[in-house]
């Protein structure tokens, strides 16, 4: 090789170098023409972006973004549909509940006759001898007004064992013969901490059981998944959250089974929105040892919070209160954990980097949970450990005040007050009026989420604005309406504030310059819609990272 020519390879491999960003400067597609809500404050509408590979290139007006176009540029006229950011749902339960659809009935059904045709349907498919079982059954929202029971189940399926999971999680339903695989007969004592429900007239196993009295059947039915069906559980639920415009999620009850799911998924192509893995604080030690926290990994699977549990539930009426459950005077809900147990595995997290996510749901557990994290933040000042309150259900002015103070995160249920409405009754109008509390959160400066616990809530991000704006359940009554907030309120809180919730603010949760191209392209304007039909806003595509996720 003489000079000449290492001159010649020097110089084309400079120019190379040089040609790369402009390369990247020519977008690979251009959406135009659209009625684009930005969540940017500086930008808050455009007409047209431009994205090249994963990221936005371009956002403004038609002319400017056209112009950047190159022969290869794709070009999609939008027709003046309407774009916002994708969503973020900040807690819920997507692993856990796509190994669920992989192998469950799904009971979220409007009859029992309903429930009894599908478990049937999965029978015919089952071995003998196999169980059969199903999940998100909610006793309160079937047009017979009654329970399932032993004689519905037995009837639909005599000679599989059933068994089927309560929505809430807190309680499930078996038929005759579960009961008989399992040992429990009409005389068998309740366990501690759990209840085997009877008929009051005639003395037999109703079908219920309650808490404790579960890990009886959880124990004889076989979990036998592989690693496979993990991804595939992931796989499946992408989907399920793609149609939706969700692009990102967090698991709120992770391990370190699902983070490998993930990973799978991901590899496979099959991981369709952005994970932020919360670890269950059993895992945390070993977690540490690793050497891991809070942030490893990158925008698709990214390890999150530790979670902490701190009381009960809302909808099975288990969470933690200063004043009774209405018409129940001697009921204030359960404490789960005690607050020391709660600072000793705080502190441990705290000091080796992690974010805490505590499940606190009660006034008096989000009152424990933040005196927690103030002592935490006392004994050993973090420069931004955002805290995070999982569902801060219940609150008020001076909860409200310190969680402003610490700059805690807010992840109160979004589609409750709308699906949940008949569950509304036990905490009576005024309290309401302090619950899933965004409008106050919003005026003090606080960052709520959006967040559905699925499969207890529902994820629809459409139906989230309709629950947060109109504060109004199906059948059309009003749930603590001081809590109302505007359309555009709820897309930020949807977007931006789900992205903060995760340290990602700068990354995605707006449609700008340089972050990532996750968006939405929506049938109607939520925005000109009337708030009482958001939720039929139809999702026509999804996209993320620049890959269209879901398209009708
Ligand atoms: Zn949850």
């Amino acid at each position: 090789m003489n000079a000449a020519t290492s001159r010649r390879e020097f110089l084309s491999t400079l120019a190379a170098f040089s040609l790369f960003p402009l390369e990247q400067a020519k977008p690979d597609l251009i959406l135009y023409n659209g009625n684009i809500l930005t969540v940017n404050e500086r930008e808050p509408r455009a007409q047209a972006l431009a994205i090249a590979h994963d990221r936005f290139l371009a956002v403004g007006r038609d002319s400017d973004v056209l112009n950047l176009a190159s022969a290869a540029t794709k070009k999609i006229d939008l027709g003046g549909k309407t774009v916002t950011p994708g969503f973020i749902d900040a807690h819920s339960h997507p692993a856990e509940a796509g190994l669920m659809h992989l192998r469950m009935v799904d009971c979220d059904l409007r009859s029992i006759s309903a429930i009894q045709a599908a478990l049937r349907e999965r029978t015919a498919k089952t071995p003998p001898g196999e169980w059969v079982l199903g999940f998100k059954y909610d006793d309160t929202k079937t047009e017979e007004g009654r329970p399932l029971t032993v004689a519905d189940l037995d009837a639909a399926v005599p000679d599989h064992p059933v068994h089927i999971q309560h929505r809430g999680g807190h309680t499930t339903y078996s038929n005759s013969l579960a009961f008989r695989k399992v040992g429990i007969g009409e005389k068998t004592p309740d366990p501690p901490g759990g209840k085997i429900d009877h008929d009051p007239a005639t003395g037999r196993l109703s079908g219920r059981v309650a808490e404790s009295a579960n890990a009886l059947f959880e124990k004889a039915i076989p979990q036998n998944f592989t690693r496979d069906d993990h991804r595939e559980g992931v796989k499946l639920i992408s989907k399920m959250l793609a149609r939706t415009g969700i692009t990102s999620a967090t698991e709120a009850q992770g391990t370190p089974t699902d983070l490998r799911a993930y990973q799978d998924a991901h590899e496979s192509g099959d991981l369709l929105y952005r994970a932020y893995c919360f670890i269950n604080f059993h895992y945390l030690d070993a977690m540490i040892a690793a050497g891991t926290r809070t942030g490893l990994g990158d925008e698709w699977v990214r390890v999150g919070a530790v979670k902490l549990v701190c009381d009960g539930s809302i909808s099975e009426r288990t969470a933690r209160l200063s004043a009774p459950y209405e018409g129940r005077p001697d009921d204030y809900g359960i404490l789960v954990m005690t607050e020391e147990e709660l600072y000793t595995h705080g502190r441990k997290a705290h000091l080796a980097g992690w974010q805490i996510g505590t499940h606190a749901n009660g006034d008096v557990a989000i009152d424990t949970t933040l005196r927690v994290y103030e002592r935490l933040q006392k004994e050993n000042p973090r420069r931004d450990p955002r805290f995070r309150l999982e569902h801060c259900t219940v609150v008020n002015d001076d909860l409200i005040a310190r969680i402003k103070a610490l700059g805690a995160i807010p992840t109160p249920f979004s589609t409750y007050v709308y699906y949940h409405g008949e569950k509304m009754r036990y905490y009576g109008a005024e309290r309401l009026n302090h619950m899933f509390a965004l409008r106050s959160f919003i005026d003090a400066g606080i960052r709520p989420t959006q967040a559905s616990d699925y499969p207890p809530g529902e994820f629809i991000p459409m139906m989230a604005l309709q629950s947060e704006v109109t504060r109004t359940d199906m059948k059309g009554n009003v749930w603590g309406p001081k809590q109302r907030i505007t359309v555009e309120e709820a897309i930020r809180v949807g977007t931006l504030n789900g992205a903060y919730a995760s340290y990602e603010e700068n990354l995605k949760g707006s449609i700008e310059v340089g972050k990532l191209a996750d968006l939405v392209v929506l049938g109607r304007d939520p925005l000109k819609e009337n708030p009482s039909t958001l939720v039929t806003i139809p999702v026509e595509r999804t996209m993320a990272g620049g890959r269209w996720t879901f398209e009708s």
